[in-house]
Protein backbone atom coordinates (compact mmCIF):
# COMPACT_ATOMS: atom_id res chain seq x y z
CA UNK A 1 0.00 0.00 0.00
CA UNK A 2 1.09 3.46 -1.11
CA UNK A 3 1.02 6.35 1.67
CA UNK A 4 -1.55 8.04 -0.32
CA UNK A 5 -4.00 11.80 0.76
CA UNK A 6 -6.33 9.71 1.65
CA UNK A 7 -4.70 8.59 4.82
CA UNK A 8 -5.22 10.43 7.72
CA UNK A 9 -3.20 8.35 10.64
CA UNK A 10 -0.75 5.75 8.96
CA UNK A 11 1.90 3.41 10.88
CA UNK A 12 5.07 2.82 8.87
CA UNK A 13 6.75 -0.80 9.78
CA UNK A 14 10.14 -0.96 8.53
CA UNK A 15 10.33 -4.74 8.28
CA UNK A 16 14.02 -4.31 7.16
CA UNK A 17 14.43 -3.02 10.87
CA UNK A 18 12.34 -5.83 12.48
CA UNK A 19 14.81 -8.10 10.42
CA UNK A 20 17.94 -6.85 11.61
CA UNK A 21 16.92 -6.26 15.20
CA UNK A 22 15.76 -10.12 15.26
CA UNK A 23 19.45 -10.87 13.80
CA UNK A 24 21.21 -8.46 16.49
CA UNK A 25 19.57 -10.72 19.05
CA UNK A 26 20.45 -13.44 17.45
CA UNK A 27 23.66 -12.42 17.74
CA UNK A 28 23.91 -11.25 20.93
CA UNK A 29 22.49 -14.61 22.79
CA UNK A 30 25.05 -16.60 20.68
CA UNK A 31 23.84 -20.71 18.72
CA UNK A 32 23.23 -21.55 22.42
CA UNK A 33 19.61 -19.68 22.41
CA UNK A 34 16.96 -20.09 20.14
CA UNK A 35 14.28 -17.57 19.79
CA UNK A 36 11.08 -17.06 20.32
CA UNK A 37 9.74 -14.04 19.29
CA UNK A 38 6.43 -12.90 21.01
CA UNK A 39 4.25 -12.08 18.64
CA UNK A 40 0.91 -11.36 20.89
CA UNK A 41 -1.27 -8.18 20.29
CA UNK A 42 -1.29 -7.83 17.25
CA UNK A 43 2.71 -8.14 17.34
CA UNK A 44 2.69 -5.27 19.90
CA UNK A 45 0.34 -3.32 17.31
CA UNK A 46 2.42 -3.56 13.84
CA UNK A 47 0.16 -6.34 12.27
CA UNK A 48 0.36 -10.11 12.77
CA UNK A 49 0.04 -12.03 9.74
CA UNK A 50 2.64 -9.51 7.91
CA UNK A 51 5.10 -9.50 11.11
CA UNK A 52 5.04 -13.17 11.60
CA UNK A 53 5.88 -13.93 8.17
CA UNK A 54 9.29 -11.76 8.25
CA UNK A 55 10.18 -12.75 11.26
CA UNK A 56 10.20 -16.77 9.87
CA UNK A 57 11.60 -15.25 6.92
CA UNK A 58 14.24 -13.76 9.18
CA UNK A 59 15.29 -16.79 11.69
CA UNK A 60 12.95 -16.62 14.62
CA UNK A 61 12.15 -20.54 15.68
CA UNK A 62 9.21 -20.21 17.12
CA UNK A 63 6.43 -17.33 17.62
CA UNK A 64 4.94 -16.57 20.65
CA UNK A 65 1.03 -15.97 21.03
CA UNK A 66 -1.95 -15.39 23.45
CA UNK A 67 -4.42 -16.50 22.40
CA UNK A 68 -5.95 -18.98 19.84
CA UNK A 69 -7.01 -16.60 17.07
CA UNK A 70 -3.00 -15.52 17.11
CA UNK A 71 -1.83 -18.40 17.14
CA UNK A 72 -4.23 -19.34 14.06
CA UNK A 73 -3.47 -16.49 12.14
CA UNK A 74 0.33 -17.27 12.52
CA UNK A 75 -0.57 -20.85 11.47
CA UNK A 76 -2.27 -19.47 8.23
CA UNK A 77 1.29 -18.10 7.18
CA UNK A 78 3.49 -20.66 8.39
CA UNK A 79 2.56 -24.51 8.64
CA UNK A 80 5.00 -26.16 10.67
CA UNK A 81 6.04 -23.14 12.70
CA UNK A 82 6.49 -23.80 16.52
CA UNK A 83 3.76 -22.03 17.79
CA UNK A 84 3.61 -21.01 21.90
CA UNK A 85 0.62 -20.41 23.23
CA UNK A 86 1.45 -17.95 25.87
CA UNK A 87 -1.91 -18.00 28.04
CA UNK A 88 -4.07 -20.52 29.40
CA UNK A 89 -6.76 -22.48 27.75
CA UNK A 90 -9.80 -21.84 29.58
CA UNK A 91 -11.69 -25.37 28.12
CA UNK A 92 -12.06 -28.18 25.61
CA UNK A 93 -13.27 -26.02 22.93
CA UNK A 94 -10.32 -24.08 23.26
CA UNK A 95 -7.67 -27.22 23.71
CA UNK A 96 -9.47 -28.64 20.51
CA UNK A 97 -8.50 -25.29 18.67
CA UNK A 98 -5.08 -25.97 20.16
CA UNK A 99 -4.64 -29.10 18.90
CA UNK A 100 -6.23 -28.40 15.37
CA UNK A 101 -3.78 -25.89 14.62
CA UNK A 102 -0.68 -28.16 16.22
CA UNK A 103 0.20 -25.03 19.15
CA UNK A 104 2.32 -25.46 21.81
CA UNK A 105 0.33 -25.47 25.02
CA UNK A 106 1.38 -23.53 28.17
CA UNK A 107 0.53 -25.93 31.51
CA UNK A 108 0.02 -24.48 35.12
CA UNK A 109 -1.90 -27.34 36.49
CA UNK A 110 -3.70 -30.78 37.08
CA UNK A 111 -6.66 -29.81 35.58
CA UNK A 112 -5.30 -28.30 32.42
CA UNK A 113 -2.90 -31.09 31.91
CA UNK A 114 -5.70 -33.94 32.21
CA UNK A 115 -8.17 -32.06 29.78
CA UNK A 116 -5.74 -31.28 27.13
CA UNK A 117 -4.74 -35.00 27.11
CA UNK A 118 -8.77 -36.14 27.05
CA UNK A 119 -8.82 -33.92 23.72
CA UNK A 120 -5.34 -35.09 22.04
CA UNK A 121 -6.49 -38.67 22.55
CA UNK A 122 -9.74 -38.20 20.86
CA UNK A 123 -8.22 -36.28 18.16
CA UNK A 124 -5.58 -39.04 17.85
CA UNK A 125 -3.02 -35.98 18.01
CA UNK A 126 0.41 -35.80 20.13
CA UNK A 127 0.73 -32.63 21.50
CA UNK A 128 3.60 -30.75 22.77
CA UNK A 129 3.82 -29.04 26.23
CA UNK A 130 5.70 -26.30 27.83
CA UNK A 131 5.12 -26.94 31.49
CA UNK A 132 4.99 -23.10 33.47
CA UNK A 133 6.73 -22.49 36.88
CA UNK A 134 5.13 -19.42 38.99
CA UNK A 135 9.26 -18.16 40.42
CA UNK A 136 7.11 -14.76 42.13
CA UNK A 137 5.07 -13.31 38.85
CA UNK A 138 1.66 -14.48 40.24
CA UNK A 139 0.51 -15.33 37.04
CA UNK A 140 0.33 -18.27 35.21
CA UNK A 141 2.63 -21.34 36.45
CA UNK A 142 2.36 -24.00 38.70
CA UNK A 143 4.46 -23.26 42.17
CA UNK A 144 7.86 -24.74 42.04
CA UNK A 145 7.09 -27.27 44.49
CA UNK A 146 4.65 -29.01 42.62
CA UNK A 147 6.27 -28.64 39.34
CA UNK A 148 8.00 -32.24 39.65
CA UNK A 149 4.54 -33.74 40.52
CA UNK A 150 2.90 -31.83 37.42
CA UNK A 151 5.67 -32.91 35.57
CA UNK A 152 5.32 -36.13 35.76
CA UNK A 153 1.67 -36.26 35.57
CA UNK A 154 2.27 -34.81 32.23
CA UNK A 155 4.98 -37.46 31.20
CA UNK A 156 2.34 -40.54 32.21
CA UNK A 157 -0.66 -38.78 30.52
CA UNK A 158 -1.21 -40.35 26.78
CA UNK A 159 -0.94 -37.86 23.70
CA UNK A 160 1.35 -35.75 26.00
CA UNK A 161 5.02 -34.69 25.24
CA UNK A 162 6.38 -32.50 28.26
CA UNK A 163 8.80 -30.48 25.85
CA UNK A 164 9.83 -27.94 27.53
CA UNK A 165 9.88 -25.66 30.68
CA UNK A 166 9.30 -21.59 31.17
CA UNK A 167 8.99 -19.02 33.52
CA UNK A 168 8.42 -15.15 33.46
CA UNK A 169 10.33 -12.13 35.21
CA UNK A 170 8.30 -9.84 36.43
CA UNK A 171 11.12 -7.25 37.46
CA UNK A 172 13.42 -7.95 35.00
CA UNK A 173 13.92 -3.69 33.96
CA UNK A 174 14.20 -2.29 37.63
CA UNK A 175 15.04 -4.70 40.23
CA UNK A 176 18.81 -6.95 40.50
CA UNK A 177 17.64 -8.55 43.53
CA UNK A 178 14.18 -10.29 42.95
CA UNK A 179 15.43 -10.86 39.27
CA UNK A 180 17.95 -12.99 40.60
CA UNK A 181 15.35 -14.52 43.58
CA UNK A 182 13.47 -15.93 40.89
CA UNK A 183 16.43 -17.00 38.28
CA UNK A 184 17.26 -19.00 41.36
CA UNK A 185 14.23 -20.58 42.09
CA UNK A 186 13.86 -21.56 38.48
CA UNK A 187 17.48 -22.94 38.06
CA UNK A 188 17.08 -25.45 41.51
CA UNK A 189 13.04 -26.34 39.86
CA UNK A 190 15.33 -27.45 36.14
CA UNK A 191 17.65 -29.37 38.38
CA UNK A 192 15.36 -31.01 40.43
CA UNK A 193 13.08 -32.25 37.64
CA UNK A 194 16.62 -33.51 35.88
CA UNK A 195 17.57 -35.33 38.32
CA UNK A 196 14.34 -37.20 38.74
CA UNK A 197 14.84 -38.17 35.13
CA UNK A 198 12.75 -35.71 33.37
CA UNK A 199 13.76 -34.80 29.72
CA UNK A 200 13.21 -31.25 29.22
CA UNK A 201 14.37 -29.95 25.88
CA UNK A 202 13.62 -26.75 25.92
CA UNK A 203 14.23 -23.92 28.78
CA UNK A 204 13.33 -20.56 28.58
CA UNK A 205 13.28 -17.73 30.96
CA UNK A 206 14.52 -14.11 29.40
CA UNK A 207 11.85 -11.67 28.24
CA UNK A 208 13.10 -8.15 27.16
CA UNK A 209 14.19 -7.01 30.06
CA UNK A 210 15.82 -10.24 30.89
CA UNK A 211 17.56 -10.12 27.41
CA UNK A 212 18.48 -6.19 28.13
CA UNK A 213 19.31 -6.20 31.94
CA UNK A 214 20.83 -9.35 32.59
CA UNK A 215 22.33 -11.60 34.03
CA UNK A 216 23.52 -14.45 31.76
CA UNK A 217 19.57 -15.85 30.31
CA UNK A 218 19.05 -19.37 31.94
CA UNK A 219 18.23 -22.36 29.42
CA UNK A 220 18.50 -22.98 25.74
CA UNK A 221 15.52 -20.62 24.03
CA UNK A 222 14.86 -16.26 25.23
CA UNK A 223 11.28 -14.96 24.81
CA UNK A 224 11.64 -10.95 23.24
CA UNK A 225 8.73 -9.17 22.46
CA UNK A 226 9.44 -5.53 22.50
CA UNK A 227 13.16 -6.13 22.00
CA UNK A 228 12.52 -7.14 18.58
CA UNK A 229 10.77 -4.46 17.62
CA UNK A 230 13.32 -1.92 18.76
CA UNK A 231 12.68 -1.04 21.81
CA UNK A 232 14.67 -1.15 25.07
CA UNK A 233 12.82 -1.73 27.71
CA UNK A 234 12.88 1.36 29.97
CA UNK A 235 14.06 0.68 33.74
CA UNK A 236 16.45 1.54 37.00
CA UNK A 237 18.82 -1.23 36.30
CA UNK A 238 22.14 -1.14 33.92
CA UNK A 239 21.77 -2.20 30.33
CA UNK A 240 24.10 -5.30 30.41
CA UNK A 241 24.62 -5.58 26.54
CA UNK A 242 26.59 -3.20 24.05
CA UNK A 243 24.03 -4.31 21.10
CA UNK A 244 21.26 -2.58 22.46
CA UNK A 245 21.86 0.71 20.34
CA UNK A 246 21.85 -1.25 17.18
CA UNK A 247 18.13 -1.87 17.70
CA UNK A 248 16.06 0.20 15.91
CA UNK A 249 12.60 0.63 16.27
CA UNK A 250 10.05 -0.73 13.30
CA UNK A 251 7.26 1.16 13.66
CA UNK A 252 6.44 5.01 13.05
CA UNK A 253 3.42 6.64 13.38
CA UNK A 254 2.21 9.71 11.69
CA UNK A 255 -0.82 11.86 10.26
CA UNK A 256 -1.40 14.93 8.52
CA UNK A 257 -1.89 18.68 9.16
CA UNK A 258 -5.82 19.05 8.75
CA UNK A 259 -5.69 23.09 9.72
CA UNK A 260 -3.78 25.80 11.20
CA UNK A 261 -5.01 28.81 12.38
CA UNK A 262 -4.40 31.63 15.24
CA UNK A 263 -6.12 31.78 18.35
CA UNK A 264 -6.18 34.87 20.56
CA UNK A 265 -5.43 35.72 24.09
CA UNK A 266 -7.96 33.71 26.50
CA UNK A 267 -9.16 31.77 23.69
CA UNK A 268 -9.61 28.15 25.52
CA UNK A 269 -8.86 25.21 23.31
CA UNK A 270 -10.44 21.54 22.80
CA UNK A 271 -13.13 19.89 25.19
CA UNK A 272 -13.58 21.00 28.96
CA UNK A 273 -11.32 24.19 28.52
CA UNK A 274 -8.37 23.01 30.05
CA UNK A 275 -5.81 24.94 27.89
CA UNK A 276 -6.69 28.40 27.69
CA UNK A 277 -4.15 30.54 25.59
CA UNK A 278 -1.69 33.18 27.77
CA UNK A 279 -1.42 35.06 24.03
CA UNK A 280 -1.73 34.91 20.27
CA UNK A 281 -0.65 31.34 19.21
CA UNK A 282 -0.57 29.92 15.90
CA UNK A 283 -2.57 26.27 16.17
CA UNK A 284 -2.26 23.29 14.10
CA UNK A 285 -5.34 20.86 14.46
CA UNK A 286 -4.21 17.07 13.05
CA UNK A 287 -5.58 13.99 12.11
CA UNK A 288 -5.47 11.72 14.93
CA UNK A 289 -6.82 11.63 18.05
CA UNK A 290 -7.49 9.28 21.22
CA UNK A 291 -9.65 6.68 18.05
CA UNK A 292 -6.48 6.01 16.81
CA UNK A 293 -4.53 5.67 19.88
CA UNK A 294 -3.40 8.45 20.85
CA UNK A 295 -3.81 8.41 25.14
CA UNK A 296 -5.61 10.79 25.72
CA UNK A 297 -3.09 11.21 29.13
CA UNK A 298 -1.05 12.53 26.58
CA UNK A 299 -3.34 15.60 26.61
CA UNK A 300 -1.38 18.95 27.21
CA UNK A 301 2.01 17.19 27.43
CA UNK A 302 2.81 15.02 24.29
CA UNK A 303 4.66 16.24 21.41
CA UNK A 304 4.84 15.89 17.67
CA UNK A 305 6.66 16.77 15.28
CA UNK A 306 5.65 19.05 11.90
CA UNK A 307 8.66 20.66 9.74
CA UNK A 308 11.24 18.41 12.11
CA UNK A 309 9.95 20.63 14.97
CA UNK A 310 8.66 19.54 18.47
CA UNK A 311 4.76 20.85 18.91
CA UNK A 312 3.04 20.56 22.12
CA UNK A 313 -0.27 19.36 22.16
CA UNK A 314 -2.70 22.26 23.62
CA UNK A 315 -5.61 21.18 25.54
CA UNK A 316 -7.81 17.67 25.30
CA UNK A 317 -6.83 14.92 22.66
CA UNK A 318 -10.12 14.01 21.06
CA UNK A 319 -11.18 11.17 19.33
CA UNK A 320 -10.64 12.46 16.09
CA UNK A 321 -8.38 15.49 16.05
CA UNK A 322 -5.91 16.92 18.47
CA UNK A 323 -4.56 20.47 18.32
CA UNK A 324 -0.96 21.42 19.04
CA UNK A 325 0.77 24.41 19.05
CA UNK A 326 2.58 25.28 16.05
CA UNK A 327 3.75 29.39 16.90
CA UNK A 328 7.43 28.52 16.41
CA UNK A 329 7.09 26.62 12.66
CA UNK A 330 7.04 29.22 10.52
CA UNK A 331 5.54 27.58 7.28
CA UNK A 332 3.60 25.07 8.79
CA UNK A 333 0.63 24.21 6.45
CA UNK A 334 -2.94 22.15 5.58
CA UNK A 335 -1.53 18.72 4.83
CA UNK A 336 1.49 18.77 6.08
CA UNK A 337 2.70 15.30 7.54
CA UNK A 338 2.85 14.92 11.36
CA UNK A 339 4.91 12.09 13.06
CA UNK A 340 3.98 11.05 16.38
CA UNK A 341 6.12 8.26 16.95
CA UNK A 342 9.68 8.26 15.15
CA UNK A 343 11.76 10.52 13.05
CA UNK A 344 11.60 13.57 11.03
CA UNK A 345 14.11 16.28 9.56
CA UNK A 346 16.59 14.91 12.09
CA UNK A 347 13.87 15.00 15.28
CA UNK A 348 12.81 11.89 16.79
CA UNK A 349 10.19 11.22 19.28
CA UNK A 350 10.05 7.25 20.39
CA UNK A 351 7.82 5.35 21.76
CA UNK A 352 9.70 5.55 25.27
CA UNK A 353 8.91 9.55 25.07
CA UNK A 354 5.39 9.14 24.19
CA UNK A 355 4.74 6.56 26.97
CA UNK A 356 6.34 8.76 29.57
CA UNK A 357 4.18 12.06 28.51
CA UNK A 358 0.85 9.69 28.50
CA UNK A 359 2.26 8.13 32.37
CA UNK A 360 2.38 4.69 30.40
CA UNK A 361 4.42 2.09 29.16
CA UNK A 362 5.46 1.80 25.39
CA UNK A 363 3.97 -1.60 25.28
CA UNK A 364 0.80 0.53 26.05
CA UNK A 365 2.24 2.92 23.39
CA UNK A 366 2.34 0.25 20.44
CA UNK A 367 -0.87 -2.07 20.98
CA UNK A 368 -2.74 1.14 21.54
CA UNK A 369 -2.40 1.66 18.09
CA UNK A 370 -6.16 0.79 16.90
CA UNK A 371 -7.42 -0.80 13.89
CA UNK A 372 -8.88 2.10 11.85
CA UNK A 373 -4.76 3.02 11.53
CA UNK A 374 -3.95 1.24 8.39
CA UNK A 375 -0.53 -0.29 8.49
CA UNK A 376 2.06 0.17 5.89
CA UNK A 377 4.69 -2.02 5.17
CA UNK A 378 8.23 -1.35 4.00
CA UNK A 379 11.95 -2.27 3.54
CA UNK A 380 11.16 -5.79 2.45
CA UNK A 381 9.01 -8.08 0.34
CA UNK A 382 5.83 -9.38 2.65
CA UNK A 383 5.40 -12.87 2.17
C1 LIG B 1 4.63 -10.77 26.63
C2 LIG B 1 5.49 -11.86 27.08
C3 LIG B 1 6.84 -11.90 26.72
C4 LIG B 1 7.53 -10.78 25.98
O1 LIG B 1 7.68 -9.68 26.81
P1 LIG B 1 8.57 -8.41 26.42
O2 LIG B 1 8.71 -7.67 27.69
O3 LIG B 1 7.81 -7.63 25.40
O4 LIG B 1 9.85 -8.93 25.89
C5 LIG B 1 7.57 -13.02 27.08
N1 LIG B 1 7.00 -14.03 27.78
C6 LIG B 1 5.71 -14.01 28.17
C7 LIG B 1 5.16 -15.14 28.95
C8 LIG B 1 4.92 -12.92 27.85
O5 LIG B 1 3.65 -12.90 28.25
Amino acid sequence: MKVGSKHRVWAEIDLEALANNLRWIRYGMGDAFDVITVVKADAYGHGLPQIAGCLMQSGTHALGVANLDEASAVRSVGSGWPILMLGACFGKAEFEELCHDDVIATISSSSEADELSAVACKREKDVLVHLKVDTGMSRLGVAPERSLSLARQIVELPRLELEGVFTHLSVSEDEDEFTHEQLGRFRRCISHLRENGLTLRKVHVMNSGGIAYGPAPVGNMVRPGLLVYGIVPPGRRKPVIDWLGRLKPALSLKTRVGLVKKIGTGTSVSYGRVFVSPETRKVATICAGYGDGILRSGSGCLEVLIRGQRCRVLGNITMDQTIVDVSRVTDAQRGDEVVIIGEQGGSLITALEAAAACETIPWEILTSITQRVPRIYQGMAVA
